[in-house]
């Protein structure tokens, strides 16, 4: 067996790897898109990392972009195989997907109109809606927990993990008639006691695991605490200084964490009376998805939905706007309130003209609430730049700049150790960490190996290990 990571090598985002056996068979583990790398991130989600022709399977752990969201652009290239992932994921990704093609032409159709003023080659999108169309066809549908067969020599398990709405780790059997191997892909590994989701499920013991590492340095505080520092942000931006609360976060999973969090605060008459917005179509739609697979939430959704209020996405100050020109409204409107818009790196989005337009008055705050790459806009503003350029434009920060790490959907190290507790360390051949930051990775390679993980590696982009 072999396994070639071909992307989230020492970067959080990109995540795709491949598994060869020795008669040649291939797949793919995740097929992700490179997000907030600046400059760069074109032309690393046009790189060729893998012969669509060669490869007989896609294994999604789950919808968010930076796994799914190059699969359109594979099958474009030719991949007509299966794209195996639960029925959750696969209706969560027919809203990314089509989303995803949405965003390429308008910013492929901006960035044009600016390389032909600077006389400079114009670029393609990544893959048109009837690629996303074609992508959708080859989706099959597996049931969680259960052990389904691949290709030949391949069974595979997909065990929720907590992250978000149908994610799951994916557990393969592999059998290569002289060698049998099992190896765990953890994919994004979620919290414990999170706000929405249920905990991890433990994945049984592998040979080889392929572990992420976003959060690897890193012990995050309570959930509780997130709550309280998110009220602690609304009471001192909307009571005292009278201003605007915008939060950049990912449409699906952090957005819905915020509004249930803020439905409870409300519920307990805490928050101050104000309008609420999410801003950001693709959220409506994935708060939609979210509804209808609230069975797969954790329990305190269900006692949610059973007290006075039925809805844990829906109360009476909260606003969805779907349309671009009440969007534009909110920017007009003098009044404190909160404004809850994607992307979470701020790198895209309606946030980003809630930004641009709010960043140089200091009575508002920006929140953030999730991972950002460090070069992404959110990246600049944590890391604390006073001037920042936004649509060409330069903008002083004056805006208050917070940041609540506890409301990731990441696992900490000791969450992560604790999830692949169901392993005898020591019978753990190899140990591979991906989707962080080399550092972070290194950090977390010291508490693996403090707890019996000899072989851990940090591979490099296209490295290959071979068993
Ligand atoms: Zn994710």
């Amino acid at each position: 067996m072999k396994i070639t990571f071909a992307g989230a090598a020492k970067t959080v985002t990109g995540s795709r790897h491949i598994v060869q056996l020795w008669d040649n068979t291939k797949i793919l583990l995740d097929c992700g898109m490179y997000q907030g790398m600046g400059k760069d991130t074109h032309a690393l989600n046009s790189e060729d990392f893998a012969d669509p022709l060669s490869v007989s399977a896609i294994l999604l752990s789950h919808a968010h972009i930076d796994h799914s969201g190059l699969i359109p652009k594979f099958v474009k290239d030719g991949f007509t195989g299966p794209i195996f992932c639960t029925e959750a994921t696969h209706a969560l990704c027919e809203i990314m997907l089509r989303d995803s093609a949405y965003i390429q032409e308008a910013d492929v159709n901006y960035s044009n109109k600016r390389h032909q003023r600077e006389g400079d080659a114009a670029y393609e999108p990544l893959y048109g809606f009837l690629d996303v169309e074609q992508a959708l066809n080859q989706f099959v549908i597996v049931k969680e927990n259960e052990k389904t067969a691949i290709t030949n020599g391949i069974k595979a398990t997909f065990i929720p993990n907590g992250h978000i709405l149908g994610s799951a780790a994916i557990y393969l059997d592999i059998d290569e008639i002289s060698e049998k191997h099992t190896l765990l892909y953890t994919a994004d590994i979620g919290r414990y006691d999170a706000t929405l989701m249920r905990n991890p499920e433990r994945p049984p013991q592998a040979d080889y695991v392929i572990c992420e590492s976003t959060y690897g340095d890193r012990l995050h505080d309570h959930t509780i605490d997130a709550e309280q520092e998110l009220l602690n942000a609304v009471l001192h931006t909307l009571g005292e200084k009278k201003g605007k609360l915008i939060i950049p976060a990912f449409s699906l999973g952090r957005t819905q964490e915020l509004v249930f969090a803020l439905n409870k605060l409300d519920l307990h008459g805490l928050l101050p009376d104000v309008k609420i917005f999410v801003d950001s179509p693709l959220a409506i739609d994935a708060t939609d998805i979210m509804r209808r697979y609230s069975h797969l939430l954790n329990r305190e959704v269900s006692r949610f939905k059973k007290g006075t209020r039925h809805d844990p996405f829906g109360f009476k100050k909260l606003i969805y706007v779907k349309e671009q020109k009440y969007s534009r409204r909110i920017n007009d409107l003098d009044e404190p309130c909160i404004i809850i818009s994607a992307s979470g790196m701020a790198d895209a989005g309606r946030v980003k003209h809630h930004i641009y337009h709010g960043i140089e008055k200091a009575k508002n705050t920006i929140l953030f609430v999730g991972y950002a790459e460090p070069s992404s806009l959110a990246g600049r503003l944590q890391r604390g730049d006073k001037i920042v350029t936004i649509y060409g434009d330069e903008r002083k920060v004056n805006a208050e700049i917070k940041y609540i790490k506890s409301l990731s959907a990441h696992a900490d190290y000791s969450e992560m150790l604790r999830y692949l507790e169901g392993n005898n360390s020591g019978k753990v051949k190899r140990l591979f960490l991906v989707h962080g930051e080399e550092e972070v990775a290194e950090h977390f390679k010291k508490h693996l190996k403090e707890n019996g993980y000899h072989n851990v590696h940090i591979p490099d982009k296209n490295m290959t290990f071979t068993s």
